[in-house]
């Protein structure tokens, strides 16, 4: 087994892939072939811990690290960073929902279950092409995605992580959560920007030449911890084969059987490793691809057009606030058969026109396993209410949306197979807005008051790396013109 890209054929590992995180020509890294379960291996993992099935599905795709380096990654990965060691436990809600909770991470939201194993995935890859070399990670971040990133990277040998937030951009338990990151090896800068201009000026520092040249004399090199490298699709696939096996264990379903996925989607990562799990044997039927007011997914489900030219809209679920779903484009390279002219082509029209249609035949495909659906913020609201009220479920407002489009779905298809429905947040990292949901006044309070008020309301208990913000020391107080941001990077290395 190799990888390839989505927009031209090539030959690399798994470990190239990791380290590269995307292709010369801008593709993305696919692999060229999906691992099968053998006959009874999807049942030896039933009685595996978490992490013991983490590192058995990613050898099964990442076939150029050893089985003891996979054992060190999950190991530094998933131990004593989650809460009870439970990295994605499973939750009944009603009769045949389960709730697959993916945030227990030091975060409190899903991007901890790749960007916790990310960092240990890529310094091994370093270790086997370049032993020497210290890699650096460059993040934008609109908020989540930095703090996870750097709790993630902070004090992994081999490696160094900066940061940049637009200053008036992140909610102030964003910007908490980011400026009072330890380690060694870390860096967070405020820009007087937005979030566009944030990740302009770093995509233009991947492109100097000088400051390549200037990292290459110390032995040091870029890399990308964005959601459209394989290693932090990966370990995504392991959580929908561990649930399942956790709901044969528990006698919910029995071995075999199909489930239907739920999945509240922005970046198309999270449901795409759903169909990856599919891919290697696990019985899943049809992929609920949930999204909030900017419904772009789930107008292309219905049409084969893909269509950005729209308005934008900041909504209570703003990480799912995106109109290019990069990951997208991996689900079309499969569904045409590894048709690369035809996805280089595709992703040319929508660079040029911000649009695309798929022929025919990938639309029924997409169809046959896909069932796209949306909702406002009015409605993923009036969900978390009820869903509180009738089932004593607090979800977030993205976990709301996929519930409510799940719903909406089962009632329009009359399907009763079990579903597993994605939970992508803690309630308490999207306090006020729960809050609101509830009937309570989340607006214009201090954040940790919110957050009380909100477990006092609902009798849950606030999380633990929320709660300890409070007493944390600002440690980042950096803030630049954005037009400075690569004379910081010298500086920091
Ligand atoms: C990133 C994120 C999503 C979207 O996941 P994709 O993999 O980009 O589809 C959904 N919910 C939350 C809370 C997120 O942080």
């Amino acid at each position: 087994m190799f990888f390839t890209s989505t927009r031209k054929r090539c030959e690399i590992s798994a470990s190239a892939a990791i380290a590269k995180g995307i292709s010369d020509e801008g593709g993305l890294f696919v692999p060229s072939e999906f691992p099968k379960f053998l006959p009874g291996e999807l049942e030896s993992l039933v009685k595996l811990s978490y992490k013991d099935r983490a590192a058995r599905v990613l050898h099964k795709f990442l076939t150029d690290y050893t089985a003891e380096e996979l054992d060190v990654c999950v190991e530094g990965a998933y131990e004593g960073s989650f809460d009870n060691n439970e990295p994605a436990p499973v939750k009944e809600i009603a009769q045949g929902v389960n709730i697959l909770e993916l945030w227990h991470g030091p975060t409190c939201a899903f991007k901890d279950m790749a960007l916790q194993i990310l960092p240990y995935l890529l310094s091994a890859a370093t270790r086997k092409n370049c032993p020497e070399r210290t890699t650096v990670i460059l993040v934008a971040t609109s908020g989540d995605t930095g703090k996870a990133a750097l709790d993630g990277f902070a004090d992994v040998p081999g490696t160094k992580i900066i940061v940049f937030f637009p200053r008036d951009g992140v909610s102030d338990m964003q910007k908490l959560q980011m400026t009072t990151q330890k380690g060694e090896n870390v860096a967070v800068c405020a820009i007087e920007g937005n979030f566009d201009d944030a990740q302009t000026g770093v995509k233009n520092i991947f492109g100097d030449r000088e400051i390549v040249k200037f990292l290459e004399e110390r032995n040091m090199e870029f890399s990308s911890a964005n959601s459209i490298n394989f290693g932090r699709l990966a370990p995504q696939i392991v959580y929908y084969i561990s649930s399942y096996c956790d709901l044969v264990k528990n006698g919910k379903i029995a071995m075999g059987s199909a489930v239907n996925v739920a999945v509240p989607t922005g970046n198309f990562g999270n449901i795409l490793a759903a169909y990856y799990a599919k891919q290697m044997g696990l019985p899943i039927k049809r992929f609920i691809c949930a999204s909030n007011r900017n419904n772009i997914l789930s107008d292309f489900i219905a049409t084969g057009i893909y269509d950005r030219n729209r308005a934008f809209y900041t909504t209570e679920s703003p990480s799912m606030d995106i109109l290019i779903s990069s990951n997208l484009e991996r689900l079309l390279y499969h569904l045409s058969n590894g048709d690369c002219e035809q996805i280089a082509a595709l992703m040319g029209e929508l660079k040029s026109a911000g649009r695309y249609t798929v022929s025919g035949e990938m639309l029924t495909k997409l169809k046959q396993e896909f069932y796209g659906g949306f909702c406002d913020d009015a409605a993923a609201r009036q969900t978390i209410r009820e869903c509180f009220e009738k089932q004593n479920y607090l979800c977030d407002t993205h976990t709301a949306v996929a519930v409510n489009v799940y719903q909406k779905y089962a009632k329009d298809s009359g399907d009763t197979t079990p579903v597993i429905i994605a939970s992508t947040a803690s309630p308490y990292k999207f306090a006020p807005a729960v809050l609101n949901a509830l009937g309570g006044n989340g607006d214009a309070k201090d954040g940790f008051a919110v957050m009380e008020e909100l477990s006092a309301l609902t009798r849950t208990p606030v999380p633990a790396p929320l709660a300890g913000l409070r007493e944390a020391e600002v440690l980042h107080k950096s803030s630049v013109a954005k037009d400075a941001m690569s004379d910081f990077v010298r500086s920091v290395l």
